[in-house]
């Protein structure tokens, strides 16, 4: 069974990568009856957002992406946050030391720019670290000039440090040698690339997912492993999510980079995790609509793309336009009030209200492709008479007889059987066919009257929601 991880780091708005290799991660676990887990990296005290932690459990859950063991749920292998884990990574940067693979590095940060510049003024061919601390002790180092009080620790890495690695998307990987990589920053804190690997040793991970910008890490961490005498998980490095013009979507330059974001525009979670499912197996047109009980069922590695798939939110547009269509009615209303009051745009509906936004959404369910979209969509018909917004632009475009066209309406409408399907045969064969006036002219003032705009969601069945009374009212105050 494998042991999978999540392992994001609390520095803003979660990223839309976290819930891609989290679903990948899960669906692992799943597909082999294991476990996945999601672990807190937050070992850069420097990056840290408060509330991005809560964010990040908030997001995974809302995508039905939970983890099995969290610092939130807890599990065996707790603390799951690395920041609660200081006293583990200690031990083993001592043996590191012992043995030689390590080194104290007193240089002062004005002394590593400093080499950084020169090297890039010579263009050399091997940049990094001069090993100017190898072999020194404290006192020795303190004689030359750019030291400083508190020593990083740092890997020495040897000659033959291995470079290629098996990876189970792209089969054997080469990457660039290391320069001497710090693992014990002078705060005292473990720097990323040692505590990934103690804990992923220590929390029995045995398959590593994550993205394809780690790969020139993963020889360092090869070598942890082997120093530390640790068997190597498997690796898979999941490719970049891209914009449409090919470059790697980042929070800085795309909206929907940042998780929350769909949330906030009213994408259904199922829609946005099948969205991320194409996106692995990019290319794989079969099955476009698939659960993720199918997606566990045809789980295979070797069909994630390596190519960065292109983050195309036309298709997740119709995904969600799909996932609302198949919903009952009563479920979508649900998903709308939810979201709604959620985000502020509806406060507090009664009870009455909620009735209506049930009996109206199947006017709009064919066409909705946002939640966000529903509330305003239906305004007209949640608010009361009184309130009706009518816009001075629907009026300024009213046809010439839309008077006469109204006093027709009024007249139907105080005697037709009030269903949609009467209504519509009523104000037809009154105004269509008795009157001569064109479709298009007969019904646009009573849109108007009843919508408050030129365009709305169908009228009749508008007008049936209504009911008759509310109908009259409306026909009757834009008559006046
Ligand atoms: P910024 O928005 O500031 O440019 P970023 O978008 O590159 O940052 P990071 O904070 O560097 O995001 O990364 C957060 C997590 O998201 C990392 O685990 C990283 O692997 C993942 N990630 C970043 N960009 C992508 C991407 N284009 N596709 C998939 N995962 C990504
Ligand atoms: N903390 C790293 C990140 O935020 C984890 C990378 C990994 O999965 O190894 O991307």
């Amino acid at each position: 069974p494998a042991r999978t991880r999540v392992a994001p780091s609390p520095t803003g708005d979660p990223h839309v990568g976290t819930a891609f290799m989290a679903l990948f991660d899960l669906a692992w676990a799943r597909r082999t009856g294991g476990r996945f887990v999601l672990r807190i990296e937050d070992t850069d005290q420097n990056r840290l957002v408060p509330g991005s932690e809560a964010q990040i459990y908030e997001s995974l859950d809302w995508l039905g992406l939970s983890p099995d063991e969290s610092p939130a749920v807890g599990g065996p292998f707790a603390p799951y946050k690395q920041s609660e884990r200081l006293e583990t990574y200690r031990p083993f940067v001592e043996q590191l030391i012992e043995q030689g693979h390590a080194y104290y590095c007193w240089c002062s940060q004005e002394r590593l720019a400093e080499l950084r510049d020169e090297q890039n003024r010579q263009k050399l061919s091997t940049t990094g670290y001069d090993r100017l601390c190898v072999g020194k002790t404290r006192e020795e180092r303190a004689e030359l000039p750019g030291f400083t009080e508190t020593p990083v620790v740092r890997m020495l890495i040897p000659d033959d440090a291995p470079l290629e690695f098996d990876d189970i998307i792209r089969g054997t990987v080469k990457a660039p040698r290391p320069d001497d990589q710090v693992i014990l920053k002078a705060d005292g804190f473990p720097t990323y690339h040692l505590a990934v690997v103690v804990d992923d040793h220590l929390m029995d991970i045995n398959t590593v997912v994550r993205g394809e910008e780690w790969i020139s890490s993963t020889p360092k961490h090869i070598l942890l492993y082997r120093w530390l005498g640790w068997e190597l998980p498997a690796f898979a490095h999941m490719p970049l999510l891209r914009n449409t013009d090919k470059s790697k979507i980042s929070k800085r330059k795309n909206p929907a980079a940042r998780l929350m974001w769909f949330k906030e525009q009213g994408y259904l979670p199922e829609a946005v995790r099948n969205f991320l499912q194409l996106l692995g197996y990019a290319g794989d047109e079969e099955r476009e609509v698939s659960t993720f009980e199918e997606f566990v069922e045809n789980f295979a590695w070797s069909k994630v793309n390596t190519v960065g798939p292109i983050f195309d939110l036309k298709k997740l547009d119709w995904l969600n336009g799909h996932y609302i269509r198949s919903l009952s009615a009563d479920e979508l209303a649900d998903r709308i009030a939810a979201f709604a009051s959620d985000t502020g745009q509806w406060v507090d509906p009664n009870d009455e209200q909620l009735a209506v936004l049930r009996q109206a959404v199947p006017i709009i369910q064919e066409r909705l492709v946002l939640l966000k979209d529903a509330v305003p969509q239906l305004d007209y018909l949640l608010g009361s008479d009184a309130n009706l917004v009518i816009d001075p632009e629907a009026i300024a475009a009213l046809p010439e007889n839309a008077a006469e066209v109204l006093d027709a309406a009024i007249a139907v409408t105080e005697n037709v059987a009030f269903d949609a399907e009467s209504i519509q045969a009523g104000l037809r064969e009154r105004i269509v066919e008795g009157m001569g006036i064109k479709p298009k002219f007969a019904f646009a003032p009573i849109r108007v009257a009843v919508s408050g705009r030129r365009v709305s969601p169908p009228l009749f069945e508008s007008m049936e929601i209504l009911g008759r009374d509310s109908s009259l009212t409306r026909l009757r105050s834009l008559r006046a």
